[in-house]
């Protein structure tokens, strides 16, 4: 009898994006998060990324709290005149164990093509950290049906020849849902979800089945479950919910 297809089985990443928020101070809410992940223990991997100026800071507070910590952004180079810019292995030095490129404030903000986000990626990769590569659709690229076209392109050009599981993750974050509380209906999660295991199958070959691909965009307590249940969900990039450690722990109880 044909049957559905069992899913691999996936371990969840749940990741905060802080953005350019946060302070020295702002320790308490990893040691809050910490508490609340010590009574009753999340069945996913935790991350938080800060401001890259609080990492070392955060380092030993994290690791007591069971999170791994992340930068927001790395340079392409390993050193050199790029005044303001962090490289890969400064990053992890400071503590990152992930880092997020492409995300769609840097495309916006800082010009980022596909061929940066591409090299920042492989960047990150030299220097031993995980890259989050992130892609999703502008309202009028989604207006004009060109949804997958666009993801699966950005896809085709951000992503280094040589991912795997353990050194990438993708982040499908519509640009049109970020911190507007709008969120695409489950299934339109659904279709850009199974669009994109299909493309990293496609291009990654078997380790693409294995990837974990977030969904980001206005994730809250209140519809964590639902989008966390979609599948080929494998977790979260959460931006404004994860600043507290009572939302993000909330939106972490998804998988509890
Ligand atoms: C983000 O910027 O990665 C993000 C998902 O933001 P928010 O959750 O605030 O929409």
């Amino acid at each position: 009898m044909a049957g559905k297809m069992a899913l691999p089985r996936i371990k969840p990443l749940v990741a905060g994006n802080w953005k350019m928020n946060g302070l020295r101070t702002s320790r308490r809410e990893i040691v809050a998060l910490g508490r609340k992940l010590a009574r009753q223990p999340a069945r996913c991997d935790v991350l938080i990324c800060p401001p890259a100026t609080l990492l070392a800071g955060f380092k030993d507070d994290a690791r007591a709290a069971g999170v791994a910590l992340g930068a927001q952004d790395c340079h392409a180079q390993v050193s050199g005149a790029h005044t303001g810019d962090l490289s890969a292995a400064m990053l992890k030095d400071a503590g990152a164990k992930y880092v997020i490129t492409g995300h769609s404030e840097r495309r916006t903000d800082h010009g980022e093509t596909d061929a940066m986000v591409k090299a920042k990626a492989e960047a990150a990769h030299a220097a031993g950290l995980i890259a989050i590569i992130c892609v999703g659709e502008t309202q009028s690229q989604r207006d004009a049906g060109e949804t997958l076209k666009v993801i699966t392109g950005q896809i085709a050009g951000s992503l280094p020849e040589d991912v795997t599981a353990k050194t990438t993750v993708i982040a499908y974050e519509p640009v049109w849902a970020i911190g507007t509380g709008r969120t695409p209906t489950p299934e339109d999660v659904a279709e850009v979800h199974a669009a994109i295991r299909a493309r990293l199958e496609k291009q990654v070959g078997p380790e693409g089945a294995k990837m974990r691909i977030l969904y980001g965009g206005s994730v809250k307590p209140a519809n964590a479950g639902e989008l966390m249940a979609i599948p080929h969900v494998n977790g979260a990039l959460v931006g404004g919910a994860s600043l507290k450690a009572d939302d993000f722990y909330a939106i972490i109880a998804a998988y509890a």
